[in-house]
């Protein structure tokens, strides 16, 4: 490990890892340091993902990275209607579960054959700031505390966020927008192995959704997501989870457990500071509405280390010159997406299990030629009209 490189990033999920390897391309000297003893593992996910957004990335996907294709949807109102996007209907909205501890080991790998170096079992524990400007990070590394310095870190450290707020910026996540979640690995469990399932409701999952993502021939990933403020003692995701397994899988077995959460605020204000880029969750660029991350972290670490590259070469770090990277991802396709599932969210998390029967009982039998999230909001409030009015703005 040397003492400086042109673009430190503190974190190996997909964000850092995207970040590091364009940087890498583009000719910089790119350290990741990653906390953790492994890249990938624990895997604090449901890994699922849109074909559409991951095929941005890759010509070709490796077929390590599938756990499973996904060709439907079914959506489980708290009165068990179910809203079913069938493969026909499913269109450009299929996907794949993916096996992250494949899919993440194989990214950073990917920018470390560009070149990046990667350090495991090292740590931020604070940012080198001078005259307002970050120079790097201070790092625990093999029972060493040492400064690492670099013309612009880059935040990718995920949702806890901790690299930011050394950095004296401010990324509290509201209670009510933190999704605390739990999720259990099972196996032995009847599924529909091509078909995602997502349960709504205040007795289900207040506030969030329970959701079994196939993962193979009778296993799957089986989780759920609460808002923080509906989380007590008693009531807690993994309480919700396990009467649900419970009730629909008895005799499941269970291979792994994980807790974690996900924000479903808006994003930063900001993501940009004098030598400092936020990506990925640490952002707060997850989708308010389902909590995925995958791809936004990609997207944004990719356009990171672009940028970064750029600045880098014109000598340049300062915020004014990183604005641009703050600005594409803010008008990009995944920027305005944020914006408009972020007003949904906030209308959805409102409605009581008889409002929710109703909205989604009303579109149970639609078939739909083109599917796409949008279109099918835009189905619901056709049907719903008294939505119109709190979701006006909707482009
Ligand atoms: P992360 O993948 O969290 O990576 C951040 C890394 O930084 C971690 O490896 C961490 O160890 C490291 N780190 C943290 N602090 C430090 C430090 N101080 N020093 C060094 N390293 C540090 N998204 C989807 O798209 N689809 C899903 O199905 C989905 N399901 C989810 C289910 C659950 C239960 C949860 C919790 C999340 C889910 N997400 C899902 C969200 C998704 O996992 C994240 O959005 C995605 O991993 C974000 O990538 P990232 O690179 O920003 O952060």
């Amino acid at each position: 490990m040397k003492s400086e490189y042109d673009v430190l990033i503190v974190g190996g999920g997909p964000g850092g890892a995207l970040a590091a390897k364009a940087a890498s391309e583009n000719g910089l000297s790119v350290c990741i340091i990653e906390k953790r003893p492994a890249i990938g593992a624990p895997v604090r996910c449901a890994e699922g993902i849109g074909e559409d957004l991951i095929s941005e990335f890759f010509d070709e996907l490796d077929p390590k990275w599938i756990s499973t294709k996904i060709e439907g949807a079914k959506l489980i109102s708290p009165d068990n209607s179910c809203f079913y996007l069938s493969p026909e209907m499913a269109g450009n909205e299929v996907g794949y579960v993916l096996d992250r501890k494949f899919f993440d080991r194989d990214l950073i790998w990917q920018a470390v054959e560009a070149g990046a170096e990667c350090y495991v079992k090292a740590r931020a524990v604070d940012a080198i700031v001078e005259n307002g400007a970050i120079k790097g990070a201070i790092v625990e590394y093999a029972g060493e505390t040492r400064e690492i310095r670099a013309s612009i870190t880059i935040a990718a450290d995920g949702v806890e966020s901790k690299f930011s707020r050394y950095c004296g910026i401010d990324t509290t996540v509201p209670l009510r927008e933190l999704e605390t979640c739990a999720q259990y690995l099972m196996t032995d469990i009847d599924i529909e192995e091509g078909i995602t399932v997502f349960y709504v409701g205040r007795e289900v999952a207040p506030e969030g959704y329970l959701w079994i993502f196939p993962k193979g021939k009778r296993t799957a990933n089986v989780g759920i997501g609460i808002s923080g403020t509906q989380s007590k003692n008693g009531h807690r995701a993994k309480d919700y989870l396990d009467k649900y397994i419970k009730e629909h899988f008895p005799e499941g077995k269970t291979i792994e457990l994980i807790a974690g959460g996900v924000s479903a605020c808006e994003p930063l204000e900001c993501t940009v500071a004098d030598g400092l880029i936020i990506v990925g969750d640490a952002a707060r660029v997850s989708d308010p509405i389902t909590g995925g991350g995958i791809y936004n972290a990609m997207y944004t670490g990719r356009l990171a280390g672009q940028i970064a590259s750029k600045c880098i070469k014109s000598g340049d770090f300062s915020k004014d010159k990183l604005m641009e990277y703050d600005k594409t991802w803010r008008s990009s396709k995944m920027g305005k997406a944020l914006e408009r599932n972020y007003q949904i969210k906030e209308v959805f998390v409102k409605l009581n299990d008889k409002q929710l029967n109703s909205i989604l009982n009303s579109v149970s039998n639609l078939v739909m030629k083109e599917f796409s999230t949008l279109t099918l909001i835009r189905e619901i409030v056709k049907l719903n009209p008294k939505l119109l009015k709190e979701l006006t703005s909707l482009k």
